[in-house]
């Protein structure tokens, strides 16, 4: 069988590596360059590939296409390639085919990653082995082409989810929905929310849905549409039979008479955003039955994810957070929200459309001034000139450092919560974060 891979990055590479095994004859192509230590894994493998080009020849004669997540569905290759009657495939769907063993899906607007990681650490110390893959950065198919596991825990992006066909997951996980990458979804929300919603097409009853019930466009989806799998729902407000929720500032996890409690202020990480990723993981470890004060023990050690909320550095009494990862209004919203202490809130970069006004109440009653990095901060001083005492704007992470570190007082902290993307200063979030921690330590 003849496959063609579009795009050599990981999940490209990880497909080739994976289908190499199974003996596929393989045609990787990539318009851009493909990083060197890429080309010679392809190189090892001997495979034929291509960079800075497609040759729509060979790609044409392809019996089956791996479509990286990064390539939109609308760029006239792949709809040559689809108008032809060739499949179009996402490397979780290829790599699905190869194996039996079970699944833990992670997808949603935010919070993908952290409950990823909180969900293998809980495994791990419950002595299960569990491989972790996919969105964090390692791919699955060359983690089922090179390691052995019982189970194995993947963060899903919407554009891996849009290129399924049977992909099943024991245990699918929604973290929530709030509007992103609408530019990939013809700017319809309702598109955004079906992709993320096919973690569950292909689930049956024996198979397990776990959600925010507290998001209202989960919510809506759920009152049109019939789910096959188990329900397993969390909610800071509201109560179930089954699924997990807050009692007496309890966090209560309950499947089939089984109870799972622990204190929320036990938790590792704060803030409601984080009980809501605790309720997620702890459903799954009670799932997987590991024994209740394993669960509880690593519910309140996990150590947390880079770039999320990381707790910097203390100085002078001023506690620094590099919160990088957050893109989009919504993460900071939940930032802002758990702030503990007046907060110099360091904001800015790349606009995807920011609507800001559900930022309003919290910047008045949390932010004492507000340091600006980014190219054009034109929008956030419109939106937020009346709120704080002070606005600055400033040109790099030291200079917005150098200003934090004069304005913030003893037991303020300093917050890195961009809401925005970071490619005007800074190659990506985690060279924004890094460069964040760097000042912070070089003060
Ligand atoms: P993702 O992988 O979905 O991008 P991350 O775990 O990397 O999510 O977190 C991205 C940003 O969203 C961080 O700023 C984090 O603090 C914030 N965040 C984490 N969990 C949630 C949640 N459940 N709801 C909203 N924001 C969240």
């Amino acid at each position: 069988k003849k496959l063609v891979i579009l795009g050599g990055g990981e999940s490209g590479i990880g497909t080739a590596i994976l289908a190499k095994k199974e003996g596929y004859e393989i045609f990787l192509s990539d318009k851009g360059r493909i990083k060197d230590k890429y080309k010679e894994v392809l190189r090892n493998i001997e495979i034929d590939w291509e960079d800075e080009q497609h040759t729509e020849s060979r790609i044409f004669e392809a019996d089956v296409v791996m479509k990286s997540p990064g390539i939109p569905d609308n760029t006239p290759l792949v709809k040559a390639i689809v108008e032809k009657g060739i499949p179009v495939i996402s490397e979780i769907e290829f790599a699905s085919a190869f194996s039996k063993t079970p699944v833990i899906g992670i997808t949603g607007s935010n919070g993908k990653t952290t409950v990823t990681n909180w969900i293998q650490h809980v495994l791990q110390e419950g002595g299960i082995n569990s491989g972790m893959g996919g969105n964090v950065g390692n791919s699955y198919a060359k983690m089922l082409a090179e390691e052995e596991h019982d189970w194995y825990v993947l963060e899903l992006s919407s554009f891996q989810l849009d290129g399924i066909k049977n992909f099943r997951p024991k245990i699918a996980i929604l973290t929530n929905i709030t509007p992103d990458h609408l530019d990939r979804y013809d700017y319809k929300l309702e598109n955004y929310v079906a992709s993320k919603f096919r973690i569950i097409e292909n689930q049956g009853e024996d198979d397990f849905f776990i959600y925010d019930a507290d998001d209202e466009n989960i919510q809506k989806w759920l009152k049109g549409h019939k789910v096959k799998s188990q329900k397993l729902p969390f909610s800071l407000v509201k109560t179930f039979e089954n699924g997990a929720y807050i009692e007496n500032e309890n966090i209560v996890v309950k499947i089939n008479n089984t109870t799972f409690t622990m204190p929320t202020q036990d938790l590792a990480l704060q803030g409601k955003h984080n009980t809501k990723n605790a309720m997620a993981a702890a459903t799954v470890s009670q799932l997987l039955r590991i024994r209740k004060q394993t669960i509880r023990e690593s519910m309140a050690n996990f150590q947390g994810v880079e770039h999320r909320l990381e707790k910097v550095l203390k100085i002078n009494n001023v506690l620094y957070i590099n919160d990088s990862k957050a893109t989009n209004v919504n993460a900071t919203f939940y930032a802002l929200e758990s702030m503990e202490s007046e907060t110099v809130w360091i904001v800015g970069g790349v606009d995807k459309g920011n609507v800001y006004d559900d930022l309003l109440p919290l910047v008045n009653e949390k932010v004492k001034a507000i340091i600006c990095l980014g190219v054009d901060n034109a929008k956030i001083i419109n939106a937020f000139g009346n709120c704080v005492e002070m606005m600055v704007e400033t040109n790099s992470m030291n200079e917005a450092i150098q200003v934090a570190y004069r304005l913030a007082e003893k037991g303020d902290t300093v917050l890195l919560s961009p809401a925005c993307a970071s490619f005007d200063l800074f190659e990506n979030y985690e060279d924004r974060g890094r460069q964040f921690k760097n000042a912070v330590r070089n003060l």
